[in-house]
């Protein structure tokens, strides 16, 4: 037995091994690729995040502003949203992209989802295996065109029995393709809240068609179509930008569309094949929320720890109390949470022969709620300077706040979620 006193901390146990991300163990190449997308994010993105929030949504995209030196330093680092490679298996893949968009989203989550909505359109293209479509949008500025002032979460609605009973037929919205002659003509308009909206050069459609026929088929389910469209070709518009809550750093506004003609081969799931290829394309968008909301969370948690270090009440820190140390670990065990789950689905979605984007919307509801319950502990921590536009956490509760509206509104998913559990229940998939 060491004597008392003496040697006392050999015989304790010491400080738990981590890394940036927390407790797990990366692998050589896995920590590599997080310690220089951590630099980025922490010497690019955090202050390019806080100096474009404070700017109005004008001058955000005007002429030379940080959003735009922000791009163009992305641009040149090489700094990519997909990290696809067809030398690394899916399963590796998956991983090293979670741990980048983590960073990203620790770095700013608005411009993170500037970077995901800008490669998404070339991310689909590659997918689909169409070359032409690949480099029609390599190097431009994406954006995921869904959503519409009468279409939003009607939009997610994948199968014909979640329409209400009231409803004889699912929703067209205000923005449609007639398809014919193997051209695809579309006219209407987009929601404000496309994400890189007033700065996009290239969008990956989701929206109701008609293939000659009408636009809703025998169960009055809506026809679709997903069709990668140049932004540049006569008949677009773009709206102006969105002033709103929370990631301001990412530009949001409208997208009109007056006979805008491009041809059939622009589209990336078609037909019969268009349920199937927009639950896959969504899938994709959850997993990254996931990632990214996990990276926010954290970003939030070690704002709190230096805070804590920092301010003195009742005689001591705040991290001497013990309730504080209470609340602290409740906010680290759900940043744990989020980025096993973000992770989990992640792989699921890469490995998967059959994934769902009820499963990976699920994961989104998760993850968003705790990224804001752990945003709101960390603002409540730094108390009335928590609100102040002076320290960071009122920006972090925002940028938080949208996501739980962002692709898919969070109770709609909870509900989707529980029906997917319901349709595995009686296909013999769960319960037997
Ligand atoms: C930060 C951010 C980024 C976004 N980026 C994009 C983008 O890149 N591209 C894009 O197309 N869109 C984008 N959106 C739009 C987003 O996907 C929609 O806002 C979201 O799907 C909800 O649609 P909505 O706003 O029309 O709300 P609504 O669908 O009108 O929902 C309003 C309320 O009604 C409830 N509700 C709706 N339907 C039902 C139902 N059937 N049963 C019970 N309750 C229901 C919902 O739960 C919700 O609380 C973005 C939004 C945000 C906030």
């Amino acid at each position: 037995m060491t004597q008392q006193g003496k040697g006392a901390a050999s015989v304790r146990p010491g400080l738990p091994f981590v890394e940036q991300s927390g407790f797990e163990i990366l692998g050589e190449e896995e920590r590599a690729v997080q310690q220089a997308m951590h630099k980025f994010a922490r010497e690019v993105m955090r202050p390019a995040g806080i100096a474009i929030d404070k700017l109005s949504a004008d001058e955000v995209i005007a002429q030379g502003s940080p959003y735009w030196e922000f791009m163009a330093t992305a641009a040149a680092s090489g700094i990519e949203f997909d990290a696809a490679s067809d030398d690394v298996p899916p399963q590796e893949l998956a991983k090293l992209q979670a741990i980048v968009v983590e960073e990203f989203g620790w770095g700013d989550a608005g411009l993170a989802v500037s970077l995901a909505g800008a490669a998404f359109p070339n991310m689909m293209a590659k997918r689909a295996g169409n070359q032409e479509l690949v480099e029609l949008t390599a190097g431009k500025i994406g954006a995921w065109v869904a959503t519409q002032p009468d279409r939003g979460s009607d939009g997610t609605m994948l199968y014909p029995a979640e329409r209400h009973a009231l409803a004889p037929q699912g929703n067209k919205g205000n923005l449609t393709a007639k398809i014919s002659g193997g051209d695809i003509v579309i006219n209407g308009q987009s929601s404000a809240w496309v994400s890189n909206g007033p700065v996009a050069q290239v969008a990956i459609l989701s929206i109701v068609a008609d293939y000659g026929d009408g636009y809703f088929d025998s169960e009055g389910h809506p026809h679709g179509v997903e069709v990668v469209v140049p932004l540049d070709l006569p008949g677009v518009t773009h709206g102006k930008p969105l002033e709103k809550l929370g990631k301001r750093a990412l530009p949001q506004g409208e997208l009109f569309f007056d006979d805008v003609k491009v041809p059939v081969r622009y589209a990336v799931s078609l037909g019969d094949d268009y349920w199937h290829g927009h639950a896959s394309t969504w899938s994709t968008a959850g997993v990254a929320m996931g990632e990214l909301m996990t990276g926010l969370a954290r970003a939030a948690l070690e704002y709190a720890l230096e805070y804590v270090h920092e301010r003195r009440q009742g005689g001591a820190l705040l991290a001497e109390h013990q309730m504080v140390q209470s609340r602290l670990g409740a906010m680290a065990r759900k940043v744990e949470t989020m980025r096993a789950l973000a992770r989990r689905a992640a792989e699921y979605t890469a490995l998967s022969p059959a994934k769902h984007p009820y499963y990976t919307g699920g994961t989104k509801v998760t993850c968003t709620d705790l990224a804001f319950e752990v945003a709101d502990e960390a603002l409540q921590l730094f108390g009335g300077n928590g609100l102040t536009r002076e320290y960071p956490m009122e920006k972090l509760f925002r940028d938080a706040r949208a996501a739980r509206i962002e692709d898919g509104e969070n109770h709609l998913l909870n509900m989707k979620f529980g029906y997917l559990n319901t349709q595995l229940y009686k296909g013999g998939r769960v319960g037997s």
